[in-house]
């Protein structure tokens, strides 16, 4: 796990769907409540869409009404790597897949208890798989 996934664009364009490709090797963002995970609540773990690290657990998930799947906190920190993203005249903390750098989503400080933060991630950037 340690071990980083390094892959030419042309490998990751011909693996991914266009919308995963856009998303999760451009910094892309699926328009909200349009992705396949924002109103799912079954049990299990949402992996990296591209290298496939568990990063999310349903046990973290929450409805944070914004339209995107919302954890309030990643399977393991070292799962995810923050990144300080100054697009659009704003100051956000990206978050991308640790060990593939795939683009996530951002995290806020608006989340709930215990963390406060909030894990807004794209559909797109997860693959879910069920307990
Ligand atoms: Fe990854």
């Amino acid at each position: 796990m340690s071990e980083k996934v390094e892959k030419s664009d042309a490998e990751w364009r011909a693996e991914l769907t266009p919308e995963q490709y856009k998303i999760c090797r451009q910094c892309g963002t699926e328009p909200a409540f349009t992705g396949e995970y924002w109103d799912k609540h079954d049990e299990g773990i949402y992996q990296c869409a591209c290298c496939g690290t568990p990063l999310f657990s349903s046990a973290t998930k929450y409805d944070s009404r914004s339209g995107w799947p919302s954890y309030w906190q990643p399977i393991e920190a070292s799962a995810i790597t923050n990144r300080t993203d100054t697009k659009y005249g704003m100051t956000r903390t990206e978050v991308v897949c640790a060990h593939c750098d795939a683009h996530l989503g951002h995290v806020f400080e608006d989340g709930p208890k215990p963390t406060g933060l909030r894990y807004c991630i794209n559909s797109a950037s997860l693959k879910f798989t069920p307990k």
